[in-house]
């Protein structure tokens, strides 16, 4: 990478933020499109977010992403918030608009959908009800990305059975069952289903494994684990021994960043063997 006096900037904010592979992920872009540009890791303590963001476009900042704890906070600071972002409640992209205003996104929603499609091509949203354990940020992005696919039925577990209550309200649209089952009831809630998704952090590594049986899943349906440290889950190696069709969550963080870096920079990219490589390092050698 070379620095010049028209580097084009964008970051990460987040606190703490060294454990983000977003930088990986821009600058492999960057490099591969020989675009004079840099991602910055953006170490933003919460009370001062107000202050980072307002500052993007001050220091020439074509925008940024957000991890945790910003997500939410973020949404009362920007001038405009996508409809999709204001609906889940998190925003993780902020783009300047030419006249200085930021703009909030979710792209979540978007690098779910987008790594369904790759790594399950066959897959339709109406061979059956859709699982969705788990009912935190990454939950609400999958439960909007597969209302807007055309899902018909949802079903909703999470271990805190309120929170998984008001993303079903929150996120209630036409045409559209959601039930939320017990947490324990899990098992019995595979049942016909067409699709599986793990969107809680268990299956991490440092966390415990997700315990489920899966002898109810029929053969056709899918399973997706949005963990991908590790990269094959306990879920996704028992859902593969199966036969089931598999699809873990690193091309989901790869997608994600695609509509920030295209505003951003003003080039399409795209996800690649090569790219994966790359941010898979970073996740084998953790910095
Ligand atoms: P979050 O808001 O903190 O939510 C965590 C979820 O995990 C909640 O539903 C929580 O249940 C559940 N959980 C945690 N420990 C549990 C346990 N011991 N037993 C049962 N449930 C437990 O986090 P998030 O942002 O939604 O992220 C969830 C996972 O998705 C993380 O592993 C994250 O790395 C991954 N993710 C991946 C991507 C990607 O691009 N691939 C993007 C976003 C997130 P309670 O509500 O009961 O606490």
């Amino acid at each position: 990478m070379r620095i010049t006096g028209r580097t084009r900037l964008a970051g990460i904010m987040g606190w703490p933020v060294a454990h983000s592979r977003s930088p990986a992920l821009h600058n492999f872009w960057l490099d591969e499109q020989g675009l004079d540009g840099a991602y910055l890791p953006l170490p933003v303590r919460p009370e001062q977010l107000a202050q980072a963001l307002l500052a993007l476009p001050v220091l020439g900042f074509r925008g940024c992403n957000l991890t945790i704890p910003h997500k939410q906070m973020a949404l009362s600071v920007v001038d405009r918030v996508e409809p999709l972002a204001r609906r889940i409640g998190a925003m993780n992209t902020v783009i300047v608009a030419a006249d200085g205003s930021l703009e909030g996104r979710n792209t979540d929603v978007y690098g779910f959908r987008e790594n369904l499609r790759e790594g399950a091509p066959d897959w339709q949203p109406m061979r059956g009800p859709a699982v969705v354990l788990g009912a935190g940020g990454a939950a609400r992005a999958v439960v909007a990305a597969l209302i807007e696919m055309g899902v018909a039925e949802l079903r909703l577990m999470n271990r805190t059975r309120d929170r998984a209550e008001r993303v079903a309200e929150e996120l209630a649209a036409p045409r559209v069952r959601i039930s939320v089952l017990p947490w324990e009831a899990r098992d019995a809630a595979l049942e016909d289903a067409g699709l599986l998704v793990n969107a809680t952090s268990l299956g991490m590594a440092g966390e415990p494994e997700l315990a489920i049986d899966l002898s109810r899943l029929p053969a056709a349906a899918v399973v997706v684990d949005l963990v991908y440290a590790p990269l094959e889950t306990a879920l996704l190696a028992a859902a593969r021994r199966r036969g089931h069709c598999v699809v873990d969550g690193l091309g989901m963080l790869l997608h994600q960043g695609r509509p920030g870096f295209e505003a951003w920079f003003g080039t399409p990219v795209r996800v690649t063997r090569e790219l994966r490589a790359a941010v898979l390092t970073t996740l084998v050698a953790p910095r």
